[in-house]
């Protein structure tokens, strides 16, 4: 608690004398101003106060900037079983991406319900394998 403090007087200390604590909300997003004592907040957990800018979950957040920066594929699956190459449309607010269904192109819209089917399977299938 006591190194808490000392580490917030400090921060306190830099901003009275200048310097400035900004955070980058990535993706074109520009900067966000925090305070000394967000800024602990913040390196704590860099991500849940990213999504939290961005009004959304961690979970959709990490959706969304992981599937920008791969940059915007379709992860529908071709007649060849290959990953389809034409990538979906680019989705610029975090609040507008629909996980599950935003990362699919128009042609492969409908695996978006597979998609999600798999992931169900995922969360359901793990406590069977304790019995
Ligand atoms: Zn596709």
């Amino acid at each position: 608690m006591r190194d808490q403090v000392d580490k917030i007087t400090l921060l306190k200390t830099l901003e009275e004398a200048g310097v400035h604590f900004d955070i980058s909300l990535g993706n074109g997003y520009g900067w966000a101003h925090i305070t000394p004592a967000q800024v602990l907040e913040y390196a704590k957990d860099p991500q849940s106060w990213l999504a939290k800018c961005h009004g959304v979950t961690v979970e959709h957040w990490r959706a969304w900037i992981g599937w920008l920066e791969a940059g915007c594929p379709c992860y529908g699956i071709t007649r060849r079983d290959t990953q389809c190459k034409l990538g979906s449309p680019r989705v610029e607010n975090a609040r507008d991406f629909q996980p599950g269904v935003s990362e699919y192109c128009e042609m492969h819209l409908g695996q978006s319900a597979l998609h999600r089917n798999r992931n169900d399977f995922a969360v359901t299938l793990r406590p069977e394998r304790g019995n």
